[in-house]
């Protein structure tokens, strides 16, 4: 009997809960667990939902839930006391209600040892011989594709279990085109297999793990059989099953079904997976079908979430896919719901969105994604004995020049260096020209406003703070610009895919590694970037180390203090910097991923094939970043940017020298206060300021040094001037080597900036993680440059 069935006041014992992956969670977290005992507090005719009683709680549930729990009844237990012989057997002397209750349990335990075994597969992948010989019977098994028209059916007794096995027909996909597809998947949905047994040919895997890419989207129990195991070992061929089984987030279990290997192990399996009696053994994981498709199917599905009825029978993520697809089975099963108008339009809006950033149907852009998925799991576990495969296609050959083992990293090397000397170079121009227009802004709104401090506020304040932003948007856009060609074109998907191995000793994926390598430009696109990494885990360590690659912004401060106090070797001491960075984020990373919480389980790297990107997909990405880089980081670097400047202004001391006014302003009491704090390091409290002030941005650490030094009242504006060596002739004359070179480890690795740090704080969601990052770099910083100090004054004594 099914739940929705029973009458109020009645009482039964729940058999099983069937359903799709995420439905049955649900059901099981809320205590509809096998064995435990229900009773129906309301049931009334018509009336949605139902309210039951179990373990103790009062629980309603939508009567299209409660059909998908099956569930032994008193009436039930009563019949089967006087049918079964082991309940006749129990002793007389036994009380009614615990002759009940033991009936009960019986049953309930008796019916869900009889499980529902389905066999899914290709044509040919020997699914009927499986069938045969797992079953006794004794099907006809031929070589060729079309033999099995109709499921048969097959009893057998397996340890303590009564298993039905169903030989459904053979398929490659489940698309509803063909009368064999739809019935298979007829039969998945609506009979509701308790496992589904993903039949695959080995020898022939990558076209059947298209087949097993769609049972993944259903969200349903599958265990694979990876059949004709014989022939891949007789080929030579290496598959690590058991990773292979990671990646798909199912067990797969190797057998050869013509004479049997592996059928026990196959059902055992099977058995572990009907009973969960293994958590390691499967997951359920999504295919990533890429940021395009992947926003489209989250749009239709969160339409079809809220249709209650539709949510409890299906897999929301399915449905979304398959409709996207146009599939005109689910187009069928969609056609009454009330969310119909919205959902036609999104998948319109959807589909046209997809043609033109992909340049195809959404249809087959979700073929590709599948292959791209099966392309990157086959990468990471098969190992054909020879390359014997002709290279046929495009990609293939492209493939043998940029993935081969000699070329891949200086090719990987010589685009980088490409992207980020055309980023710096061709950047300058737009940066020449913004930084003119504002200066030019400042100067005709500054004419117009009578003197005084509100006019400071807007021209050096307001203006100027909104210039130092805008002006880094040339260069974000253009490494996106790039980024954005090499991630459309497929390239990217390799390049992480040659560095994996590397960047898993480290506790990272080689998806973090292109951040990574970005944040040695700007380290708020880089941290923007990491989006594309699904472990979580991955992706907050690859957001905590980026801060120490060492951005564009902290170069001037290097060259300016290594030109000054490494006069015959300035490139070593930037080397060195720059190595230094690149040493705390790998330790970094290895300390911190073993505090972050781990769900650090593999997930495939996609490998799609290679295309030309469409301009249309590239602008759209390149300006995505730049408005989000507006959006998010402009109003918080404005807002800082005045706070500091606001700092430096008040209190105010008119008619007095620039750098008395900066010495006697707010942020120099700051610096002073924290003089104590850095003594240790060697700083004084002018370098404090400037660290202060780095904080907004560490452009502005040398044009406040600047001012801080300048003597008579003389201002120094930044590398641009002639004055920029009197500035280094200033720090050379107050500050120790030891001690300039500890502050060099400093800026390289104090907190991050303004705009990194809300970066943080909008990609993880948490203030928390962004300020303990924030502390932590300022520790690790300190902590640096008091061993380089130290370590330094034995060197250069003073
Ligand atoms: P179905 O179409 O999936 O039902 O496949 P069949 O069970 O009809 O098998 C197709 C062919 O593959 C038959 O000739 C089988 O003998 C052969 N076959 C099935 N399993 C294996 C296996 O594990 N190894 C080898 N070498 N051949 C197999
Ligand atoms: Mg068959």
């Amino acid at each position: 009997m099914i739940l929705s069935e029973l009458q109020t006041g009645e009482k039964a014992v729940i058999v099983r809960v069937n359903g799709h992956g995420s439905f049955r969670k649900r059901l099981i977290e809320m205590g509809f667990i096998t064995g435990k005992e229900v009773r129906v507090v309301l049931n009334a005719p018509l009336k949605d939902p139902i309210e039951y009683e179990i373990i103790g709680y009062k629980i309603s549930l939508r009567r299209e839930e409660a059909r998908q729990i099956e569930v032994v009844t008193e009436q039930e237990a009563r019949e089967a006391l006087v049918s079964d012989e082991h309940l006749q057997a129990l002793p007389g002397d036994l009380a009614d209600k615990e002759r009940l209750d033991k009936a009960l349990a019986h049953v309930a335990e008796e019916r869900h040892h009889n499980i529902r075994v389905a066999l899914v597969g290709n044509p040919n992948c020997g699914k009927t011989s499986l069938f045969n010989i797992a079953s006794g019977s004794h099907e006809h098994v031929g070589n060729y594709s079309g033999v099995t028209v109709d499921a048969k059916e097959g009893h057998f007794k397996y340890k303590d279990y009564e298993i039905t096995l169903v030989d459904l027909p053979g398929t490659y996909s489940l698309s509803a085109y063909s009368p064999e597809e739809l019935y298979v998947r007829k039969n998945l949905l609506d009979a509701m297999p308790d496992v589904v047994v993903n039949v695959v040919d080995a020898s022939n895997i990558e076209r059947n793990l298209y087949l097993t890419t769609q049972l993944i989207d259903m969200n349903l129990r599958v265990v694979m059989a990876l059949n004709m195991y014989d022939e891949l070992q007789h080929k030579g061929d290496k598959l690590d099953t058991k990773q292979l089984g990671y990646l798909l987030g199912m067990p797969v279990c190797p057998t050869v079904s013509r004479d049997g290997q592996g059928i026990p192990e196959l059902f055992d399996t099977v058995l572990k997976i009907y009973e969960q009696s293994d958590p390691y053994l499967a997951r359920h994981i999504h295919i990533n079908h890429g940021t395009e498709l992947e926003k489209s199917i989250k749009r239709l599905q969160t339409v079809l979430y809220g249709n209650e009825d539709i949510r409890s029978q299906y897999s929301t993520r399915y449905l979304a896919i398959k409709y996207l697809e146009t599939d005109k089975d689910v187009e069928r099963v969609l056609a009454d719901i009330p969310e119909l108008k919205a959902l036609q339009q999104a998948r319109a809006e959807e589909e046209t969105r997809i043609r033109e950033l992909l340049d195809t149907s959404a249809e087959s852009a979700i073929v590709d994604a599948k292959y791209a998925f099966i392309q990157g799991a086959l990468a990471e576990t098969y190992e054909k004995y020879q390359e014997d495969r002709p290279r046929r296609t495009l990609t293939d050959k492209i493939d043998a020049v940029v993935t081969n083992q000699w070329a891949a990293f200086p090719i990987f090397v010589l685009l980088l260096w490409f992207i980020f000397w055309a980023t710096f170079t061709i950047g300058q121009y737009p940066m020449d020209w913004i930084d003119a227009a504002v200066a030019w802004i400042g100067e005709k709104v500054g004419a117009l406003m009578a003197d005084g401090w509100v006019k400071d506020l807007i021209v050096d304040g307001v203006i100027a703070g909104v210039g130092s932003v805008l002006v880094f948007l040339p260069n974000i856009m253009i490494l996106y610009f790039f980024i954005s060609i090499m991630e459309d074109s497929g390239y990217m998907a390799r390049a992480a895919f040659i560095v994996d191995k590397l960047m898993h000793r480290i506790g990272l994926h080689g998806k973090s590694f292109i951040p990574m390598v970005m944040g040695f430009g700007c380290n708020v696109p880089a941290i923007m970037a990491t989006r594309s990494i699904e472990s979580r885990k991955s992706r907050l360590v690859t957001i905590a180390i980026i801060p120490f690659m060492s951005c564009a912004g902290r170069l001037p401060i290097f060259v300016l203090f290594a030109g000054a106090f490494f006069p015959s070797s300035p490139a070593t001491a930037l080397l060195g910097i720059y190595l230094l960075g690149i040493v705390l984020a790998i330790l970094s990373a290895l300390i911190l991923s073993k505090f972050v919480k781990d769900d650090d389980l593999p997930f495939v790297m996609e490998l799609p094939p290679y295309r030309v990107p469409t301009a249309k997909a590239t602008w759209r990405h390149t300006w995505e970043k730049g408005k989000q880089y507006l959006e998010k980081m402009a109003t918080t670097i404005l807002l800082f940017s005045v706070a500091i400047w606001l700092l430096g202004y008040f209190p105010r001391h008119e008619e007095a020298t620039t750098a008395y006014q900066q010495e006697h302003s707010y942020i120099g009491m700051l610096g002073k206060a924290i003089e104590p704090v850095n003594e240790p390091l060697g700083f004084n409290w002018k370098m404090d300021v400037g660290l202060l002030a780095g904080i907004g941005a560490k452009e502005l650490v040398i044009s406040t040094m600047g001012v801080m030094y300048a003597q008579d009242g003389k201002e120094y504006e930044g590398l641009e001037s002639e004055e920029d060596t009197q500035l280094q002739a200033a720090l050379k004359s107050t500050v120790p080597t030891a001690a300039a070179l500890a502050f060099m480890v400093f800026v390289l690795l104090y907190f991050p900036c303004i705009a990194t740090f809300v970066a943080i704080k909008s990609e993880t969601h948490s203030w928390w993680w962004a300020i303990l990052l924030a502390l932590y770099t300022i520790l690790v910083a300190w902590l640096c440059a008091f061993a380089t100090f130290r370590i330094g004054l034995l060197i250069w004594p003073v």
